[in-house]
């Protein structure tokens, strides 16, 4: 029988080894992942796990029995150190190897660092997998001060659960806007607002110099204008570094000069029978037309399906309107599109209601969208995206003008 062999057992590597199973593949399928726990979903570990309303264990994919019933050879703490890509072999921790047919990389990303002094301290950490959510979930417990180191997404959003439990919450941004890489001007400063309004304190264009502490303890957290903030816990939420250097070390095709990924073609193949999909993977987006590396959810979900078709021997192009959320308060923050220049922003619903979009145009189309506690909209949204449509301003600032209507 033939052997497909799927590095990395996080949210990509489940549904890649379900979409194969589904899609037809009759042989064996081996998922080996070098995480203690069992596939999981990570948006719950900023957002409700903090929150202490669940636990990274109801995040989990699929229980135990699915893996059996699918016939999928789930190894977790299974670190695979080496691919031999002429020879068709992957060799694991402790030398194990296994021989593969098809080969689909799924490693996702590691959580990038400061380099200044004190990142050893305990108290300093960052929030990428189950067991760091534990641990922070654990220290946010006992309130006190809380400093995020970074004005992303998961900056944003541990701040939001650590102002929820009664902590006294920083953050820190070299940029001049929160999530610059992301959202418009406009959608940051709406954020900021809704954080100083909690409390929270942002500084923008603030640099951590050093994390300082007494005996292993992190006490405080000392900025580059010499001003000292303190903190009995850090989170540095400074974005995500793609493991790619497996496939590198195989001489498979790799950006490095870039946003970093492993490269596909719009089938998510790298190279004869090896793939890569999820947060490791630089694709050339099929809907887009040009190559793209998302760490988002949605991608995890679906470049797997694109991949399993590519595999079976119906590949179809993969690719499309790319789409994030983020949950920060009472807000449902849904993101469409990839953030670019844009001629004109329109606001479509009173954002004195809280429940409103904002509309970014090029060319007469839309280019970009957020949708703030909006999500019924996100449908035919994506959809005018998608169709690439040219829209009358005027019908789509107009909330009475159902969306739907102006695709025509
Ligand atoms: P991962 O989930 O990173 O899985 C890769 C796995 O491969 C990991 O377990 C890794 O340890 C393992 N691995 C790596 N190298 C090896 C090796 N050599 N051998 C064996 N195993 C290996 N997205 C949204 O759209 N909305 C959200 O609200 C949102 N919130 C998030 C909150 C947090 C805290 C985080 C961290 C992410 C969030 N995301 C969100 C992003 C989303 O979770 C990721 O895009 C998604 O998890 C990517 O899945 P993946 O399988 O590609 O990578």
């Amino acid at each position: 029988t033939r052997s497909a062999v799927i590095v990395g057992a996080g949210q990509a590597g489940a549904r890649t080894a379900a979409a194969l199973r589904k899609q037809g593949w009759q042989d064996r399928i081996l998922l080996l992942g070098d995480e203690p726990d069992p596939p999981y979903e990570r948006p719950p570990l900023s957002k409700d796990v903090l929150a202490g309303s669940t636990s990274p264990e109801n995040g989990r994919i699929y229980g135990p029995e699915w893996y059996a019933d699918n016939a999928i050879e789930l190894r977790t703490s299974a670190r695979v150190e080496t691919l031999e890509i002429g020879a068709r072999r992957i060799v694991s921790g402790g030398g194990s190897a296994e021989n593969f047919d098809i080969l689909v990389l799924a490693t996702g990303c590691r959580a990038r660092t400061v380099d200044c002094p004190g990142t050893g301290l305990e108290g300093v950490l960052s929030l990428r997998t189950a067991r760091d959510a534990r641990r922070l979930e654990h220290l946010l417990g006992s309130g006190g001060d809380v400093v995020l180191v970074g004005g992303g997404f998961i900056g944003l959003e541990v701040a939001a659960s650590a102002v929820a439990r009664g902590c006294r919450v920083t953050v820190l941004e070299t940029q001049t806007q929160l999530l610059e890489r992301a959202v418009s001007s406009h959608v940051a400063d709406h954020l900021a607002r809704r954080h100083r309004h909690r409390g929270v304190d942002i500084r923008l264009g603030a640099r951590v110099v050093a994390f300082e502490g007494r005996i292993g303890r992190l006490r405080a957290v000392r900025l580059a204008d010499g001003s000292c903030l303190p903190a009995d816990v850090a989170v540095v939420g400074v974005g995500g570094i793609p493991n790619v250097e497996l496939a590198q070390a195989a001489g498979l095709s790799c950006d490095t000069a870039g946003v970093g990924g492993i490269l596909t073609d719009s089938h998510c193949r790298v190279a004869d029978d090896v793939y890569a999909v999820g947060d490791c993977a630089r694709f050339d987006d099929a809907w887009l037309g040009r190559p793209v590396r998302l760490e988002s959810w949605e991608n995890a979900e679906l470049a797997p399906q694109a991949a399993a078709k590519a595999i079976l021997g119906a590949p179809e192009g993969y690719g499309g309107v790319p789409w994030f959320w983020t949950d920060q308060y009472d807000l449902n923050l849904q993101l469409l599109g990839l953030k670019q220049p844009v001629e004109r922003v329109l606001v479509r619903c009173d954002p004195e209601s809280g429940s409103f979009l904002t509309l970014g145009l090029s060319e007469g189309r839309i280019a970009m969208a957020a949708l703030f506690n909006a999500g019924r909209e996100r449908r035919p949204l994506k959809q005018l995206i998608e169709l690439r449509a040219i829209v009358d301003p005027r019908a789509l600032a107009d909330p009475d003008t159902p969306l739907k209507r102006l695709a025509k």
